[in-house]
């Protein structure tokens, strides 16, 4: 039997954490039967380390390009950075045939309240650029379940997709977002931490609306929280979502992986 392709929507394998050994990393995930992965963007900082990772790994991964919200927060001129964004998204740069998704891209009021308006209109703009490029989102929220509805809905009825990631909502909020358009949920290493209320929704949600993701360094799943986390660690995710909708490895693994190619065209 062919093991299915496990799919990682939501990896930092380019981020600075994996340095010292990112091609060890990528072994990993690939032995892993993690053989997809999309990279989110955060910032112009990190842009070419990012794009060298997929020029380095091009049957691998995946970018998006988008404007991280906390990288709101420290930028004065977000929109200086929001013209970067713009131009890749209508040129990409050399050696990346094209960005799959706009992000990642949402609301963060967990760091700083200090920046609501700002954060809002960096994300709406991004909206309207996902729209004109007809791109999915990468959607980050945290601690702004609210104000990230509010903002979908003025978006209602105009084509809006794009992955929830790291979904942390209620079921009230799942259902209220997917009114505001075609979207999927991304669940990473917190469904496997100890009363997390994520692993007691996703029974109620379809397996056909799930994505995987490790958000890797971040989210470490058990058994390694607390380490760093890597984009080989889906598989423990990939399980505990098995255990959790009652099915097998396999079943949550073809289905997720043909969700992501749903949702970004691959
Ligand atoms: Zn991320």
């Amino acid at each position: 039997m062919t093991t299915p392709i496990l799919t990682d929507t939501h990896s930092h394998l380019y981020d600075t954490a994996f340095a010292a050994d990112q091609a060890q990393a990528m072994e990993r995930a690939f032995e892993a039967g993690v053989t997809r992965i999309f990279l989110p963007a955060i910032d112009s900082e990190s842009h070419e380390a990012l794009f060298d990772c997929v020029r380095t790994y091009s049957d691998h991964c995946y970018p998006m390009m988008g404007l991280h919200p906390t990288s709101v927060n420290e930028s004065p001129d977000y929109r200086k950075e929001l013209e970067i964004v713009a131009k890749y998204l209508a040129s990409p740069p050399q050696g990346i045939p094209k960005f799959y998704a706009v992000g990642e891209v949402g609301l963060d009021f967990y760091w700083s309240q200090d920046h609501i308006a700002e954060q809002i209109d960096a994300f709406e703009r991004q909206i309207e650029m996902a729209l004109t490029y007809d791109l999915p989102l990468a959607i980050h929220t945290r601690n702004a379940q609210e104000q990230m509805i509010a903002t979908l809905r003025k978006y209602q009825g105009r084509g809006l997709r794009g992955v929830m990631h790291a979904f942390a909502g209620s079921y009230t909020d799942y259902t209220a977002i997917k009114e505001c358009g075609e979207f999927f949920f991304g669940i990473g290493g917190v469904s496997t931490y100890k009363n997390s209320s994520i692993a007691e929704l996703i029974p109620r949600i379809p397996l056909t609306e799930l994505l995987l993701e490790t958000d890797c360094p971040y989210l470490t799943p058990v058994p390694f929280r607390g380490k760093r986390n890597e984009s080989s660690y889906l598989r423990y995710i990939c399980l505990k979502i098995a255990e959790l909708t009652g099915t097998t490895t396999e079943e949550v693994a073809r289905i997720t992986t043909e969700n992501s190619r749903r949702l970004f065209g691959i």
